[in-house]
């Protein structure tokens, strides 16, 4: 009869196979990553203090300003700001473009289908979603998903810009167009800056503080309508685990 044990490691196998369908691989992979194995927890990396100090400044970010912001026309419509959730010390922040219909009513980013998928990429990394942290540019939900406006770009990047000083991340990955647009300050299309080390410059001044290196990648709701991009995305998450100093995992005839 098989053993809690065996129950959970199968669990996990399963787990890690539809990962793998997710982002496109075919075959099966050598030796499975375990969520959260191989990272560097944040205690080793910030103080207790330190974490509970970050924790604390990005909880009155939220309270104090994003909850109340009135800045741009999308506070009217919206039934929760979204201010992002995750590790305040974490190594690297997943930024997307802005909240959607279910990320508007939880209050959450990144919990729809897009969401789902972001969890399976983050996992694949070896990470866990409570170990990253998670927002997006704008913190309220433009009206039927469209793009975020030039002027809402504008009103919001300063708390993503504040987030980001808070949390001081060794690592940002920029999810789709938008996002990488406007934390590199660029016109340049996806297709391009995607693959590519860059560096995010706080406020986006290169006076202002150290850069930290940033990665574009395609957006997870995009991977979804493309499937066949997800090898791309994939080979822009393992040179984000190569910087982090994670265990990349070994594949063979993978279709990346
Ligand atoms: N798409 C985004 O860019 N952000 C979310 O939080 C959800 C979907």
């Amino acid at each position: 009869m098989a053993s809690e044990q065996d129950d959970n490691l199968r669990g996990s196998v399963v787990r890690h196979l539809e990962t793998d369908l997710l982002l496109g691989v075919r075959a099966a992979p050598l030796s499975p990553p375990t969520p959260g194995r191989g990272a560097a927890p944040p205690s080793r990396r910030v103080s207790a203090k330190e974490r509970a100090e970050r924790k604390e400044a990005l909880r009155a970010l939220d309270e104090q300003k994003v909850k109340r912001c009135t800045k741009c026309k999308l506070h009217q419509a919206r039934t929760n700001t979204v201010f992002g959730q995750g590790e305040a010390a974490a190594r690297v922040v997943f930024v997307g473009e802005a909240p959607g219909h279910d990320e508007d009513m939880q209050g959450l980013a990144f919990v729809g289908r897009a969401g789902q998928l972001l969890t399976r990429m983050i996992e694949a990394m070896g990470l866990t979603r409570d170990e990253v942290f998670i927002c997006n540019i704008l913190k309220c939900r433009p009206p039927n998903n469209r793009d975020p406006a030039s002027d809402e770009v504008s009103s919001c990047w300063p708390y993503l810009d504040e987030q980001l000083r808070i949390i001081k991340p060794e690592v940002i990955v920029a999810l789709g167009k938008p996002a990488a647009q406007t934390l590199l300050q660029t016109t340049e299309g996806i297709g391009r800056l995607r693959g590519h080390w860059h560096d995010y410059y706080p406020s986006g001044s290169p006076l202002v503080g150290k850069p930290t290196p940033l990665m574009p990648t395609y957006h997870p709701a995009y991977l979804l309508r493309s499937p066949g991009e997800k090898g791309k995305a994939w080979s822009d998450l393992k040179l984000v685990m190569a910087k982090l100093g994670l265990p990349i995992p070994q594949r063979h005839n993978s279709s990346m």
